[in-house]
């Protein structure tokens, strides 16, 4: 049976160590802040947002929480995110995304100033890590490869599989394993045999969104499994891309969902707002 990669636990002692770090800068008088917009009332924004602050406040981060009405112009958001930049207290400006359809959502991501743009949207940022010196990760996979590195994965030489191409998850996490000199296939719907381009996989990353989508064998004996997916199946149930239970027979280590790379998105915020203000205090 594959060993279970505990996100929730790899999270806390990635926060503890934040919450020191936070300590540390506060003796130099910096305290790392992070402005989170909301626009509208989408109850899943809503909760995001709120888990936000609740992590930043327990990491000793400061939060500024702007929510805005659904009819919020571009104009007006485009000056609260031109005063963000300037604000001297703030080192991280996040967008909560989808925004409103009137809204062009990548003329706002551009708004941002890259240097607290700590979702890394902004097309400099990405421009940045595809050619390996990035300024911030995307958060998701930024949590998946700190992952990889708490199970001690050395991803030298291996074959990782990721599927699902998103700019937000599949080819950022692409670029990061790339990085880490992995030889990578990127899979999206068009992918002929999805079932033999996984089994090839040393390292298999799905980000899909389809429930179980990813058969258990298909997954090659030995493989480590990170799975992204978050899918509500029914009222209350929550299942990844993979199917857990025969991969887990298969793979030596696997996420689970919930409870896998959930945590560490937010953890990654953090961790990111909390460089920003390092930056800020000439550390880095
Ligand atoms: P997107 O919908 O943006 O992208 C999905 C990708 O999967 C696309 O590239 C799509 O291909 C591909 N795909 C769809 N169907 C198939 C198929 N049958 N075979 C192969 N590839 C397929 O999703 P996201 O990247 O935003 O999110 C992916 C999942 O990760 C979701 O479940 C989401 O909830 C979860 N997620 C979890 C986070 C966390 O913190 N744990 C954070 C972000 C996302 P194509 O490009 O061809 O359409």
């Amino acid at each position: 049976m594959a060993e279970i990669i505990d996100g929730k636990a790899i999270a806390a002692r990635l926060r503890e160590e934040i919450r020191q770090e936070v300590l540390r800068l506060g003796q130099k008088k910096v305290t790392p802040g992070l402005a989170v917009v909301l626009v509208g009332d989408d109850p899943a924004s809503r909760v995001y947002v709120s888990m936000k602050e609740k992590a930043c406040a327990e990491a000793g981060i400061y939060s500024d929480e702007y929510k805005l009405p659904a009819d919020t112009s571009e104009q007006t958001l485009l000056e609260l995110i031109d005063r963000l930049n300037r604000d001297e207290r703030i080192d991280g400006i996040l967008v909560q995304l989808p925004l409103p359809d009137h809204i062009d959502e990548s003329k706002i991501l551009e708004a941002i100033s890259p240097q607290k743009d700590v979702d890394g949207f902004h097309p400099y940022n990405v421009g940045r890590l595809a050619t390996g010196n990035p300024l911030f990760k995307p958060c998701t996979p930024y949590g998946v490869m700190k992952m990889l590195e708490a199970i001690d994965c050395d991803l030298t030489g291996k074959e990782v599989v990721v599927v699902g191409r998103s700019n937000i998850v599949g080819k950022p996490v692409a670029l990061m394993c790339l990085a880490r000199h992995a030889t990578v296939t990127l899979c999206h719907s068009r992918t002929r045999d999805l079932a033999e381009v996984v089994g090839r996989a040393d390292v298999l990353i799905a980000a899909v969104g389809r429930p179980e989508l990813i058969r258990g064998e298909w997954i090659k004996e030995g493989a480590v499994v990170i799975d992204v997916g978050v899918n509500r199946v029914g009222e209350k149930k929550l299942v990844g891309d993979v199917e857990f239970a025969a991969a887990s027979k298969r793979a030596s280590a696997i996420t689970p969902v919930p409870g896998g790379v959930g945590p560490m998105t937010i953890t990654m915020l953090l961790y990111n707002t909390l460089e920003s203000a390092r930056r800020r205090a000439g550390e880095a």
